[in-house]
């Protein structure tokens, strides 16, 4: 019946719960596992969803579908000219909206977000040194970014959470020092696993850090205890036994939770991906822009889900990169 709600449902059961929407696939950085340093194809503007479409589609999500979380991303979504009024719009629909950020624009932003009703913070951090992070990044900007944490802690985010992606080789002997900032400032760490939606197409297996070996790592200097199930959240999370707080490890290579997830993808020219390494997308903006009824859009969403395949195939004979990279999908 038209208007009526009708959750996405897989045909493993899995009910999806949260929307990450891509606003832009620009970004002020070039990171090494996410950009080449240049050539970046980047999106028309007129590709890219207006704030009038990427609020439809989300109220379609939450009103119809029974979507309860948002999270924003990017490439960098503070780029995204007037973010501050995407974010007030999307508020509105009383969703629990989130961010994923690089932090290097929070110093101006962090105040006017949370007054928005942006209710969590994900800042990415993978090293902190000036040096590693200038040749991570391609940018020295590592300064701006610890400011932006501050500037998102003192703009009343709680708990702020450091997205640190691990490669061997690269920066896995920070391991211990990221987690003492974790420590120190108060922050939630979240250590992820390198996957392969590297731009250069450099990922091996070799270099990846697992789960287990992060957990060890810290716990040999700082002891920790896990905490109880995550549900469909990605992270499994340790608690300092000094209580000094948190510690999460996002293990999508070593110990995949594809059988709880909840999640699927908007990208910001507005192609709807059932899954981070989906091969096959679905076009919901030429709906979008072709005068179709959300319930043509609902019938849309609901088939492509119905066809969501239980899971990435990293390290199976089966599994194909995405044509996109990170940047290109949002995290
Ligand atoms: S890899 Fe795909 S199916 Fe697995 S948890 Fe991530 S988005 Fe979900």
């Amino acid at each position: 019946m038209a208007g009526e709600r009708r959750d996405l449902v897989d045909s493993f059961g899995r009910v999806i719960r949260d929307l990450r929407i891509s606003v832009t696939d620009r970004c002020n950085f070039r990171c090494t596992y996410c950009m080449p340093e240049e050539g970046m194809k980047w999106l028309d503007r007129e590709e890219v969803l207006s704030f009038e479409e990427f609020e439809r589609i989300a109220r379609i999500f939450v009103e119809r579908c029974g979507v309860e979380g948002i999270r924003l991303t990017g490439g960098e979504p503070t780029v995204r000219a007037d973010i501050v009024t995407l974010v007030q719009k999307l508020a509105a629909l009383n969703v629990d909206l989130a961010m994923t950020t690089n932090g290097s624009r929070l110093t101006s932003l962090a105040h006017d977000l949370r007054a928005a009703g942006l209710r969590r913070l994900n800042i990415s951090l993978d090293t902190l040194r000036r040096e590693r992070f200038t040749e991570m990044t391609r940018r020295d900007e590592l300064d701006k970014v610890l400011a932006g944490i501050d500037a998102a802690i003192d703009a009343g985010f709680d708990p702020v959470k450091v997205n640190a992606v691990v490669e061997r080789g690269v920066n896995d002997d920070e391991i211990v020092d990221l987690a003492q900032f974790g420590r120190e400032r108060g922050v939630e760490v979240r250590f992820i696993e390198f996957m392969p939606l590297d731009a250069s197409g450099h990922w091996v297996n070799d270099s990846v850090v697992g789960q287990d070996e992060i957990v060890e790592t810290i716990a040999a200097v700082f002891p920790l205890e896990p905490v109880p199930a995550r549900g469909a959240a990605p992270a499994d999370r340790w608690r300092y036994l000094d209580g000094r707080g948190m510690v999460g490890v996002i293990p999508s290579v070593t110990k995949p939770f594809c059988g709880d997830c909840d999640r699927v993808r908007l990208t910001a020219e507005g192609q709807f991906r059932t899954c981070l390494f989906a091969t096959e997308e679905f076009d919901v903006r030429t709906l979008l822009r072709g005068g179709a009824s959300d319930d043509e859009i609902v019938e849309l969403l609901a088939s492509a889900v119905g066809d969501k395949w239980a899971g990435h195939q990293i390290n199976q004979v089966s599994f194909t990169r995405p044509a996109r990279t990170m940047s290109q999908i949002g995290g």
